[in-house]
């Protein structure tokens, strides 16, 4: 994750209010309103914490497919879209299919890289590659033309003109549920993991309407009139009681809907005297979200956390900023934790230890002032070592018949000297 894109996740509210329906429908009224099952009582988890083990299954449904031949493109996408749904990249990420080749053809061999380089494409040209998984994004901002001049655009113009596709999951990885955070969290042991930046459901419902009808045969009417003014599309009717005063009728409909909805309601006398409208908020996806905040079943030293970590990221150098008054000795027991560079989701979090790719020098600055040490690996190196992970996660839903490689030439570039 880059600064500039991190800055976006500050934006990210940390509170959350829940709608928490519900009043059990009549049979005759969930006939009626075809009502689906209702699908609401959210939980407020802002403090929720649970148990990280790491490599913790997506929550989202997944296909298997082990014993057929190579396949196509759209049929692997639609697996790692399952692995890491898009929905949860930050809005102003760039994820998903980006190159997608004039001739379709089958998918045997699939190239993992941290970022596309010119290395790692002569390495996939050279291996036959029919698909690039990068994980940072090589088409990021908007493009007017494609020419030689610029070099992510001669890499995508050599992309399609070799037929490779490439596909960028970024920061759906990062928020994914036992994706690259927690992966990264994981290099320090076990313990009780929060989310830092919740990832937030992307349902479209954004009002609910309660009002009162004298009868079923006034809530029909109603229903109708609703649907008919606000469209069927975007209108859900949820759930509704009946006492003695009538039947209570709840409807959810998204911001387009709310002006038609009202104004159909004011029409007839029940509804237009006992409206209720509700703002709702988007429930979080526990789990979900960028960065982590650890809490160690067995704290450990400032020194044996660097030591996990070098081992965790296969690297030999770290760069450590101690926090004030604290020793290589000082106990670690929370710790948090950004790929990339995490500045932005770090800053304010309390913790004994901020390990992430790269801080400015007055981040750093900001966070050892405070008391937390901070561990820096280099931007990509914080999140490299997850597409090992990744491919073995791939390879069990893959045919047999499906290469899938690490690339060879995919290397931070600073290095220590
Ligand atoms: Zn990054």
């Amino acid at each position: 994750m880059s600064a500039l894109m991190l800055s976006a996740c500050k934006k990210l509210t940390r509170t959350f209010l829940f709608h928490s329906c519900i009043k059990r429908p009549s049979a005759l009224i969930s006939t009626l309103l075809s009502v689906p099952s209702p699908l609401h009582n959210h939980i407020l988890v802002t403090n929720k914490k649970t148990p990280f083990s790491f490599n913790q299954p997506s929550v989202f449904p997944l296909c298997y497919i082990t014993d057929r031949g190579p396949m196509e493109l759209k049929e692997v996408v639609q697996i790692l879209e399952q692995l890491a749904p898009l929905s949860l990249a930050e809005s102003w990420d760039n994820v998903g299919l980006l190159v997608e080749p004039c001739k379709s053809r089958p998918i045997k061999t699939i190239l993992l890289t941290n970022d596309l380089t010119q290395a790692v494409m002569d390495e996939a040209e050279a291996a036959n590659c029919d698909l690039i998984i990068s994980y940072h994004p090589p088409l990021f901002r908007p493009v007017k033309r494609l020419i030689q001049k610029d070099w992510k655009q001669r890499l995508a113009l050599r992309a399609v003109e070799a037929g490779i596709a490439i596909f960028s999951p970024h920061t759906s990885w990062d928020s994914v549920k036992g994706g690259l955070n927690d992966w990264l969290l994981e290099g320090l042991g076990s313990g009780q993991v929060s989310v830092l930046s919740q990832a937030l459901s992307g349902a479209p419902l954004s009002y609910k309407l309660e009002f009162m009808v004298r009868s079923t045969a006034e809530l029909s009417t109603v229903v109708e009139e609703l649907r008919a003014r606000a469209g069927g599309e975007t209108l859900k009717p949820l759930t509704n009681s009946v006492d003695d005063s009538g039947i209570l009728v709840s409807v959810t409909c998204s911001d387009s809907a709310l002006t038609p909805s009202v104004q159909t309601l004011l029409q007839h006398t029940a509804p237009s005297q006992s409206l209720n409208i509700l703002k709702l908020e988007q429930p979080p996806l526990l789990g979900h979200g960028q960065g982590r905040l650890g809490v160690l079943d067995q704290p450990v030293s400032v020194a044996k956390a660097i030591e996990k970590m070098k081992s965790h990221l296969g690297l030999n150098h770290l760069r450590l900023a101690l926090g004030f008054g604290r020793t290589l000795d000082s106990s670690v027991r929370t710790v948090a934790v950004c790929a990339g560079s995490g500045a932005s989701v770090l800053c304010g979090v309390k913790a004994d230890l901020y390990i992430t790719g790269e801080m400015s020098h007055h981040e750093v600055l900001d966070a050892v002032e405070k008391g937390t040490s901070v561990i820096l690996s280099e931007h990509s190196n914080s999140e490299r070592g997850f597409l090992a992970v990744f491919r073995e996660r791939l390879l069990l839903r893959l045919p047999d018949s499906v290469a899938v490689v690490l690339s060879k030439s995919d290397r931070d570039p600073l290095e220590v000297v």
